[in-house]
């Protein structure tokens, strides 16, 4: 069993590393691949994960990347021209980081592009297209990455429902700059069903977490049904996603994604697939060796 997506360096998870990759290990744990998603959450990311490996050997890898969404984050909405220069700024410092901690990497990412947080934050027309513009120069400089030290990505790509601008761009960019050279995960994919053809086309495997187990989960459901096995991978995008059973018990004490709950999330997908979880829990540790390992 493995978390090939998670924000360790997060709280809750940042404090209670010790418990959580216990109750990991107790259901079948192997693996789990935490992502750095900001230059202010590498060193926790770094300190972490040392932590866990020392007291319970090489559990966690690493993910390194700036999230899309962080540009909008540091986006002064009445001085629109400063995220270039500001990005500009924080993608420098990605790379320097980068380049010292190269060695202690598993994947590039958290990197891609987020077209739907934009669009709640009422921001005018001319403002989003400069954060897009700002996310595309960033994730090129991600795949960039990636090729040139031949590490596979973490890529989210999140859009407003019923939309595909997001995931053709992304596409497009990964097409464009990986030159077939690049492979990885499109985590945690929820959006209209005919682009995935061409995630599988183009290499990638697909995370799947917790939306499976949520009633209101069947457009991931069958974007599940289209993945063949051998590009699933599991994650729990922890701390921000929790599976069903701890969402409809009012009483769970523990009540943020973490990746002990992987186990739920495999064996609904099992069911959907129509095969047993140990198998599928075999194919999907493979795919997360052939991918990340
Ligand atoms: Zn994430």
């Amino acid at each position: 069993m493995h978390d090939s997506h998670i924000h360790l360096a997060r709280n809750p998870l940042k404090d209670n590393w010790k418990r959580d990759t216990q109750d990991f290990i107790n259901n079948g744990g192997k693996k789990i691949l935490t992502q750095g998603s900001d230059v202010e959450d590498f060193n926790d990311t770094f300190q972490v994960a040392q932590k866990i490996n020392q007291r319970f050997g090489d559990i966690v890898d690493i993910a390194l990347g700036i999230h899309p969404t962080v540009f909008q984050r540091n986006f002064d909405k009445n001085n629109y021209e400063d995220i270039f220069s500001g990005s500009k700024k924080l993608l420098t410092r990605f790379v320097e980081i980068f380049g010292q901690e190269k060695d202690k990497l598993s994947a590039v990412g958290e990197t891609g592009l987020d077209y739907f947080e934009m669009y709640n934050a009422e921001l005018e027309q001319k403002q989003i297209e400069a954060l897009k513009q700002v996310q595309k120069e960033s994730f090129k400089v991600h795949i960039q990455l990636a090729k040139k030290n031949n590490l596979p990505l973490s890529i989210h790509a999140r859009e407003l429902s019923g939309e595909i601008n997001c995931i053709v761009d992304a596409l497009e960019l990964v097409a464009k700059n990986g030159n077939g050279l690049v492979n990885g995960s499109f985590h945690s994919y929820t959006g209209e069903l005919p682009p995935v053809s061409d995630i599988l086309d183009l290499g990638f495997c697909i995370g799947f977490n917790a939306i499976i187990t949520y009633p209101n989960g069947e457009n991931v459901r069958q974007i599940l049904k289209k993945t063949p096995n051998d590009r699933i991978l599991f994650e729990t995008d922890g701390p921000f996603l929790t599976v069903q059973s701890v969402r409809k018990n009012k009483k769970a004490l523990i009540r943020y994604g973490r990746s002990a709950q992987v186990k739920e999330i495999l064996e609904v997908a099992a069911g959907i697939k129509n095969i047993s979880p140990q198998k599928l829990e075999d194919i999907a540790d493979e795919n997360y060796e052939r991918v990340f390992g």
